[in-house]
């Protein structure tokens, strides 16, 4: 019934089809319950934290207070910050590169017998380098790394490093909580001593009594009297048992993808290199290291995610410049001189000053000649700076073999943010793939009810 339910109409149903079609179900109607829960569970510990363990610590309002509830919500707003820009900003797709949906013109652009890029077999369009095919939203994806329900939304070129940073700040604050809830849980649960202890009737004769009730009036310091003992108690053990199985599973991601970053590698290419094997691999590239034509060694690949910055540890603030690179073309071991155009273009824009890294506004144009009137906020002088970065962007990838428009699209795409946070296509994108889900489900179901 279920299989029957999912499949597609007419074809024979597979496990493995079935399987798909569930996935996809999943991923495109759980995404907007996944974010609320998220955000309740965001919202959830640090109310705990606040009323119930900030107060074990610390005495509420003192300067130790402040400083911890700083610090925690400076990495809470770091945390929301990187969820925010990856639900909302587009991975970047070739359909969008080539379709001129920006507005410089044209329509789309399928592969043609010019086109020096193979097409996907699946969506027939221009497949670049590192992008793969998303079952779910349909589309290639730009260095597609994997489609992550947690964040509607597909991760690849343009949103993977708010992906990143968002894992980063999130294991940051789970060791946070629990370092501070520490303390009040395992006061809590082993010693009995509860720091919100409510004396039990059988207790009121104790000869132990006085000392109970001095322990339980050492917590008074609860921030909200609404909050009751108990309820403290279990908001207690709660910011220490989350953040801990949390901390765990985040932890295990971030190293994970710590090692895909350091080794310029995404998790579908990872998987097809299992697939195939590493002597396969070796074979198809030769002497390269590890069989990874994008592998430049660790410090180098990170500058690739991250960009080169002045200033040390500047990657870990909130930002909204884009990665390194157009998103289609890779600097490659066969391919060098790419590398050191794009990190230096990259420098030159986001890597000389924090406020240009966190706004996302270029701090300078790479073009000579006229940045002075580049230098102006983007809105009238739009079409002027797209036209100067097509030239520019032109000269830093002039090697490759692509359509002129993909170029200009590309740029368009950075400069007037349409694959930046907040980009108009993504809530419209979204509800148009869930429309689209249900659409299908209710056709299916009412062809069941039909042939019932
Ligand atoms: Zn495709």
């Amino acid at each position: 019934m279920a299989s029957a339910l999912l499949s597609h109409s007419g074809g024979a149903v597979t496990p493995k089809h079935a399987a798909a079609s569930l996935f996809k179900f999943g991923s495109v109607v759980l995404g907007p319950f996944l974010i609320l829960l998220a955000l309740s569970l965001f919202g959830l510990c640090a109310f705990a934290c606040f009323t119930s363990v900030g107060p074990t610590v610390a005495e509420t309002f003192s300067l130790k207070w402040w400083s911890l509830a700083a610090v925690g919500l400076f990495i809470l707003a770091n945390v929301l910050f990187n969820y925010a820009a990856c639900v909302c900003t587009p991975p970047g797709t070739p359909q969008w590169l080539l379709s001129g949906a920006a507005g410089n013109g044209g329509g789309a652009a399928a592969p043609t017998a010019a086109s020096p890029l193979p097409a996907c077999a699946r969506c027939d369009f221009v497949k670049p380098a590192r992008a793969h095919h998303d079952s779910v939203t349909g589309e290639c994806v730009l260095r597609f790394d994997h489609m992550c329900p947690w964040m509607f939304n597909s991760i690849g070129h343009f949103n993977y490093k708010y992906f990143f940073l968002f894992l980063t700040w999130l294991w940051a604050i789970c060791i946070y909580a629990v370092l501070l809830s520490w303390h009040a849980f395992f006061h809590n649960v082993y010693r009995k001593k509860s720091a919100y202890l409510v004396v039990e009737p059988s207790q009121w004769d104790s000869p132990e009594l006085p000392e109970l009730l001095s322990t339980a009036d050492q917590f008074e310091g609860v921030l909200f009297p609404w909050v009751s003992r108990r309820q403290a108690l279990r908001l207690s053990t709660l910011s220490f048992v989350l953040p801990m199985a949390a901390g765990f599973a985040v932890g295990g991601l971030l190293a994970w993808h710590m090692y895909l970053v350091l080794s310029n590698l995404t998790t579908v290419e990872w998987f097809i290199r299992m697939k195939q094997g590493s002597a396969a691999s070796n074979a198809v590239n030769g002497t390269m290291a590890n069989g990874n034509e994008y592998d430049f060694g660790w410090r180098t690949n990170w500058q690739l995610m991250f960009g080169m910055h002045d200033v040390p540890l500047a990657w870990l603030l909130p930002s909204l410049a884009p990665a390194p690179g157009n998103g289609v073309e890779y600097p490659t071991l066969r391919q060098p001189q790419l590398l050191s155009k794009q990190l230096h273009l990259w420098h030159k824009r986001y890597g000389t000053s924090v406020l240009a890294y966190m706004t996302g506004k270029p701090a300078a144009e790479p073009s000579n000649g006229d940045a002075g009137a580049d230098d102006k906020p983007a809105g009238g002088s739009g079409r002027h700076r797209n036209k100067t970065q097509t030239r520019a962007t032109s000269d830093v990838l002039g090697a490759v073999p692509l359509p002129a428009k993909a170029y200009s699209f590309t740029e368009a795409a950075q400069e007037d943010g349409f694959c930046r946070f907040g980009a108009p296509s993504v809530a419209f994108k979204r509800t148009r793939d869930l429309e689209r889900t249900l659409d299908g489900l209710a056709r299916k179901v009412r062809r069941l009810i039909k042939s019932a």
